[in-house]
């Protein structure tokens, strides 16, 4: 049966996208929905998948696992896809490129290496985003502007990387509007990298409470849990 809170919540959630891009003159169409599932149980995310939400994203590589291997959403025939949202661990990319579409959080040249490594036995061709720590919070992740262009060098010459485009998260705060320079220094950076030949299609920026400032500010992939499946414990 339909959870119709969770169904009204991604109604919600759709309409927040769509008038946020119209605002300023974007389609709707360039903004994917991700909907960020850690905590939630299985049976829940079965629910999002009724309402219509193909990409679901998680921040740890086991508790993806053991979700992507459930029963009940083993069994499903939509063709959901996963991506891995939080920080990666080297000793974790052989499983995590087994399990994601999309990397968001590569964050040095040793962690690209490793997941080159792995997507070449696997033959695949792994798509990631690099994660631009912009925030000088320590428990924020991500490689340093300065360090941007060398590492999208490094990961461009790796033959089982396709690099996507770039991440960010800006530090909490309850208003939305502080987090529009940490989305508008991404996309600088973009423009910037975009100048010395990187094709950056992809910005992953924009979370519950300010997926309006990020689309505002160029955002194509929002990553949204609490607004969806409500607070986490
Ligand atoms: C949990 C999480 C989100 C979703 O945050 P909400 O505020 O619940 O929408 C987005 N991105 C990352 C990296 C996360 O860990």
């Amino acid at each position: 049966m339909r959870d119709r809170e969770i169904f009204g919540n991604i109604n919600t959630v759709y309409k927040r996208i769509s008038r946020a891009a119209l605002s300023v003159d974007r389609t709707p169409f360039d903004i994917t929905l991700i909907a960020v599932t850690k905590t939630v149980e299985p049976a829940r995310i079965l629910e999002a998948v009724d309402a219509g939400v193909r990409i679901f994203g998680e921040n740890r590589v086991q508790e993806a696992q053991m979700k992507v291997s459930s029963r009940e959403l083993s069994a499903i025939r939509e063709p959901v896809r996963w991506h891995l949202i939080g920080r990666l661990q080297r000793n974790k990319a052989k499983a995590a490129v087994r399990l994601f579409d999309l990397i968001h959080s590569i964050d040095s040249l040793e962690l690209a290496f490793e997941v080159d490594r792995h997507a070449g036995e696997a033959g695949k061709i792994q798509d990631v985003l690099v994660e631009v720590k912009l925030s000088p919070e320590e428990t924020k992740h991500g490689v340093r502007p300065e360090g941007l262009l060398p590492l999208l060098e490094a990961v461009c010459s790796l033959r089982h990387l396709r690099l996507r485009g770039l991440m960010t998260i800006p530090p909490y705060s309850e208003d939305p509007e502080d987090a529009r320079p940490f989305f508008r220094s991404l996309r600088e950076l973009r423009n910037t990298a975009g100048k010395e030949g990187f094709d950056l299609p992809d910005l992953s920026m924009g979370m519950s409470h300010d997926l309006e400032v990020a689309i505002e500010e160029g955002a194509t992939l929002v990553r949204v849990g609490t607004a969806i499946f409500g607070g986490r414990p």
